[in-house]
């Protein structure tokens, strides 16, 4: 028989079950309007209503401020290393850059590309932790004349998570403008402490191709009209979104998943859970006499992809391949890693995390 399928991919990701099934019962006809919503204009009332309630639950999730506006644009989390640059640095000489990690690092090297605007780095977690710690926010060398500061809430490779959240210039000048690919939706955060939000939607939302930035009211003053407007967050704001074609479909899903989400009481009841799952995963590791390993300090150690080896980088490709037999998919670590990473997302259930631990223990008796 086969067994049952635990996806740990770090991106795109699992889905909850549900979610793909309803997709599925609608994927000819939505709503009895005979058509799929791939196959939809994005200006009909029907894709409208879609985007208007996707918006909507999303807020009321994320208890977002009327104050800010929220878009689903295209291009990735990559797209926005430059147009926050682009859209938010118009008339400052510097941007303050904290690198903590694969992201970050990749981060701080586009950012500069087609600006002059200085890009500072602030802090540099490889130098000061070879990536197994986080610079703590109060050490960050920032400027007040900055125009916003960068950083990586979690470091989807690194399995790095600031478990406090960054927030040292709250309601002063620089804004903090921070990528939450990885973990949005994972935990409660508070909106008002960022100027700018952004994540690719393809971890813990839905599929790739929906990027969400939600941004700060005021801060669109700043993005100037020589920048071309399906770069300039004023235009997508302007026109509801509507600028150009919005990926629709990943839009339609990431709304069944935000619908989900408030179906199993919102981001406080994930918190609850991805902190259990997290707990357990971490407590095999540390538990396993050494045999399986995490180096990351506890305090910045991630809820949502947990990093480990096992004592050979041969018994790392024997668990990658063992465990895949036994359903357990997507575990090889990053290519720069080595060792196994499994991406834990809210869609992640516990008994996936219980099954994979159960592998683990099963494995190093084997081997061990
Ligand atoms: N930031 C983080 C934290 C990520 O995990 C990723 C994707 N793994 C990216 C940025 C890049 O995202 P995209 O592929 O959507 O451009």
């Amino acid at each position: 028989t086969m067994p049952i399928i635990y996806n740990f991919s770090a991106g795109p990701a699992v889905l909850p079950e549900s979610v793909l099934r309803q997709a599925q019962s609608e994927m000819f006809d939505y709503n009895g309007t005979g058509f799929s919503v791939m196959t939809m204009s994005h200006r009909s009332d029907v894709f409208m209503s879609i985007l208007y309630h996707a918006e909507q639950d999303l807020r009321q999730l994320m208890n977002i401020p009327n104050n800010y506006k929220v878009l689903f644009l295209q291009g990735g989390a990559s797209a926005q290393f430059n147009m926050v640059v682009m859209n938010l640095a118009n008339g400052f000489k510097r941007v303050d850059s904290v690198v903590t990690g694969n992201w970050s690092r990749i981060a701080h090297n586009q950012m500069g590309k087609l600006s002059d605007t200085k890009i500072h780095l602030a802090a540099h977690g490889g130098e000061l932790y070879d990536y197994t710690d986080l610079p703590d926010p109060s050490t960050w060398d920032v400027s007040p004349d900055s125009a916003f500061v960068h950083y990586v809430i979690n470091e989807t490779v690194h399995g790095l998570q600031y478990r406090d959240v960054p927030k040292p210039f709250a309601n002063q000048l620089p804004p903090m403008v921070c990528d939450m690919s990885s973990e949005i939706l994972s935990r409660p955060i508070n909106v008002a402490d960022f100027g700018l939000i952004y994540a690719g939607a393809q971890k813990n939302i839905g599929p790739s191709g929906a990027t969400i930035v939600i941004i700060r009211e005021d801060l669109l003053d700043r993005c100037s009209d020589r920048i071309p407007d399906v770069w300039n967050y004023k235009s997508h704001v302007e026109r509801q979104g509507m600028y150009n074609t919005p990926a629709t479909y990943p839009i339609y899903i990431s709304g069944l998943v935000f619908r989900w989400l408030q179906s199993q009481g919102g981001v406080a009841s994930m918190q609850t859970i991805n902190a259990l799952k997290a707990k357990k995963l971490y407590e095999a590791i540390d538990g396993s006499g050494g045999f399986y390993t995490n180096k990351v300090a506890a305090r910045a150690r991630s809820q949502m992809n947990v990093v480990f080896h096992a004592p050979t980088p041969e018994l790392d490709k024997l668990f990658a391949q063992e465990s895949t037999t036994r359903g357990l998919r997507l575990l090889k670590g990053y290519k720069t890693m080595g060792g196994m990473r499994a991406s834990i997302y809210n869609a992640m259930p516990l008994q996936g995390v219980e099954a994979l631990i159960d592998f683990m223990g099963e494995f190093q008796k084997r081997y061990g």
